[in-house]
């Protein structure tokens, strides 16, 4: 699949978020040149197998200075230019912090092998978090893979065992992180004072990329200018195609306007066959479910489907298969999926911000931190994931 198709600045689909300098510049990851775009796509090869998912989207920034490196291939800074300009890839003077930025104001996974230590506490869900970041690999095979990481905790936190713990919970649960600060800045569409600029460009090509704040001020990454709000942006919330564990396709329920999706549901609805074509499919009623969503809740209604729709429910003991009854509105939680079809499932996006109001029932879960007990007083920073 071609790396383009990958690529998104758009902050209601980005899963992850990846600093392409990092990736390029990193020599651990294969191949005999100082820089290499090959690195960055051999990532996103990584990253789909790991999430099953051929067309999985980043979120992908990168420092300026990469645009003009030499030791890249000429074809190779045509090619992040030319991403630049389609409005692929965030370019910034200083790429420094905005990953974490990025991280915590759309609560995407980052794939980095930074430790990020300067930053706990500005992003106190970092230390110890143990869902929030992978690490990029390269395989004996000499294929690039990722998995996930668990972050270290900066000795200064270990004062003492119970106070530690109190930080990770603290850290990892009960602040993870605060999409509220951000909800103001995403709630708007943007403008950017500087002519055809790719992210917060005029016409038909809003700007879906995260703003920089700076105190009061809401700036273009790229230019450094304030932005201009342009009114309020539409909610979206993404939803997957899962086809026999596998994401076949995605599309986005726009707040108030509830959408048909089915084998055949009619305009303006999803017609599941533009992905999967098999027989799964022909099971399924023209119009099977209606999707809504209103801004932080998803919500499923089976009106009237000929072979009826359950909801898969994430539980530890194992999952739960709930049969959705025709005319009920079940308010989808974070992890439930549609099944249409014991091999088709709608899987909403892992996006916290879309179910915000899970935060409570996630604080309130058993830490995992404070499961591992004493062993996280005796992380180390090197090699602690491995
Ligand atoms: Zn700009």
């Amino acid at each position: 699949m071609q790396c383009e198709s990958r690529l998104t600045l758009d902050t209601s689909a980005a899963e992850y978020v990846i600093d392409v300098a990092n990736v390029v510049r990193e020599p651990a990851l294969g191949g005999e040149r100082a820089a290499d775009l090959a690195r960055f796509e051999g990532l996103l090869d990584a990253l789909a197998a790991f999430t099953r998912d051929p067309s999985v989207q980043v979120y992908a920034i990168t420092d300026r200075s990469l645009l003009t490196d030499g030791r890249l291939t000429p074809q190779e800074r045509e090619r992040l230019r030319e991403w630049y300009a389609a409005g692929l890839l965030e370019v910034l003077p200083r790429a420094d912090d905005r990953i974490l930025e990025l991280a915590d104001a759309l609560a995407v996974r980052v794939v980095s092998a930074d430790n990020f230590l300067d930053f706990h506490r500005a992003y106190p869900w970092i230390p110890g978090s143990r869902d929030r970041f992978l690490r990029p690999f390269l395989g004996e095979d000499g294929v690039i893979g990722v998995r996930p990481r668990i972050m270290p905790v900066p000795p200064e936190w270990q004062v003492s065992r119970k106070e530690e713990e109190g930080l990770l919970l603290e850290a990892g649960v009960l602040r993870r992180w605060a999409p509220t600060a951000h909800r103001a800045v995403l709630s708007r569409e943007w403008r950017c004072p500087e002519p055809g600029c790719p992210l917060f460009g005029a016409g038909d090509r809003p700007g879906t990329a995260l703003p920089r704040r700076r105190k009061d001020r809401v700036l273009c990454p790229t230019h450094g200018l304030d932005l201009v709000d342009a009114g309020p942006r539409p909610r979206r919330a993404q939803v997957k195609v899962v086809m026999d564990g596998t994401v076949r396709g995605r599309f986005m329920v726009t707040a108030d306007v509830p959408l048909a999706v089915g084998r055949a549901p009619g305009e303006g609805g999803v017609a599941l066959g533009a992905w999967v074509e098999d027989r799964a499919v022909e099971s399924v009623s023209r119009t099977h479910v209606v999707l809504s969503y209103d801004g932080s809740v998803l919500w499923v209604l089976d009106e009237r489907s000929a072979n009826g729709t359950r909801v898969r429910r994430v539980r530890p003991a194992g999952d739960e298969l709930v049969p959705l009854h025709h005319g009920v509105v079940w308010h989808l939680r974070t992890g439930d999926a549609v099944v249409l079809h014991d091999r088709l499932e709608l899987l909403p996006s892992g996006r916290r911000f879309v179910f915000e109001e899970d935060g409570a029932e996630a604080a309130s879960a058993p830490p995992a931190p404070a499961a591992a007990g004493p062993t996280m007083v005796d992380v180390r920073f090197d090699g602690f994931d491995d």
